[in-house]
């Protein structure tokens, strides 16, 4: 050995690839390939960033208390429950750090969030996938996988790249059958994008169970992916766990400023939750019409809609083609998908057009 030798399972992991921002030809291009807000950032958040440049060479309060209070007050939670991170990303690396490692299983499902893969493995621990049924989380599938070495199971609700939701009653059975020893972690980055009666009662477990933590993030409605807020609500033994493996100062002043000025923004929410919902359900109708083509809509509950190419017209040609038109998409052959695009539902302009673009790439 001539040099230093990564650990067999990080040599393993496959490197994340992000939502692109350039087209194949460097041009500026209409990006609706990360699940952002459309509507960009509330101006209160906005102005609460550029208060904190005043302070450049202090360090960050490391207890996040006046974000934990706020987020504590928004949703009637404990906030010496809650734990927070660099994005909801660093969440659940926390999570997997503090309960698995080598020799252990982490199970998620078949089209799940590509961070989950990479969280087990970093530990060293084995990844189990569990099937879905028709792209969606299917519980009894999951509650099949867990044997005497898991540790963790995580389920994203919604679901992404797929947009499903999983209803509280098949969560509630999940969390019901599962030994008390393993930590189910429900990720819940598009909640806020849920219809009111939507609730799949994750918080209630995370509030009055000792094996459940819940993450969210600023990163998707609040408008804040720059800034990488976000944070978790489990049990004080959980937290504490967590707590002692995150850097000290995982995230800036700034970004803890914009967050809470952002949570107080109850217009701005409401605005994107109403324009989401009016403009997928749109959206999901123009691809279901060209079902003939071999276009198919996966029913969404979050901000994206992932489009099913089952005739001719491949994903990846249609991916391309949007590309030439100036719509950048997420084409996902690495999570299984080669014939699936997850759209981020845009400006009524960026869904409109497309929705064009794709009709006259399918002929439709
Ligand atoms: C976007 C997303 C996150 C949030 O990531 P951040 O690190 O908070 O930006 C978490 N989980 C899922 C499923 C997501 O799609």
């Amino acid at each position: 050995m001539d040099a230093p030798v990564p650990n067999r399972w990080v040599m393993e992991i496959a490197p994340y690839v992000p939502g692109r921002s350039t087209t194949d030809s460097g041009t500026k291009a209409v990006k609706l390939s990360s699940n952002e807000n459309p509507f960009g950032t509330p101006e209160v958040a906005r102005a609460a960033f550029a208060a904190a440049a005043s302070q450049l060479e202090r360090y960050p309060d490391a207890s996040a208390a006046e974000l934990r209070e706020a987020i504590g007050a928004h949703y009637g939670l404990d906030p010496a429950r809650i734990i927070y991170g660099t994005g909801s990303d660093e969440v659940l690396h926390l999570a997997t750090g503090a309960y698995a490692g080598v020799g252990d299983e982490v199970i998620y499902v078949r089209y799940g969030f590509a961070v989950y893969d990479i969280a087990a493995r970093r530990v060293g621990a084995t990844p189990v996938v569990a099937p879905d049924t028709d792209y969606a989380s299917d519980v009894d599938a999951i509650l099949a996988c867990v044997t005497a070495r898991t540790k963790l199971i995580f389920i994203a609700n919604p679901n992404n790249p797929t947009g499903t939701y999983t209803p509280r009653a098949d969560i509630a059975r999940l969390h019901a059958a599962l030994p008390p020893h393993v930590l189910l972690v429900i990720d819940q980055a598009y909640t806020e994008y849920l219809d009111p009666e939507d609730d799949d009662g994750g918080l209630d477990l995370a509030r009055n169970t000792k094996n459940v933590l819940v993450t969210r993030t600023f990163s998707k409605i609040f408008g804040l992916a720059s800034e990488r807020v976000g944070w978790g609500y489990g049990a004080p033994e959980m937290i504490d766990a967590m707590h002692r493996i995150r850097a000290p100062f995982n995230f800036s002043t700034a970004a803890q400023k914009a967050a809470v000025a952002a949570l107080g923004d109850h217009a701005f929410v409401e605005r994107s939750y109403r324009h989401n919902r009016a403009w997928r359900g749109w959206f999901a109708d123009q691809i279901e019409a060209m079902g003939n083509k071999g276009l198919r809509a996966v029913p969404s509950k979050a901000n994206f809609q992932l489009v099913l190419f089952e005739g001719e017209v491949t994903a990846e040609h249609a991916y391309k083609a949007l590309m030439e038109r100036g719509y950048i998409v997420r084409w996902l052959p690495g999570q299984g998908l080669p014939h699936g695009l997850r759209i981020t539902i845009g400006t009524e302009d960026e869904i409109q057009g497309v929705a064009a673009a794709i009709r006259e790439i399918m002929g439709a």
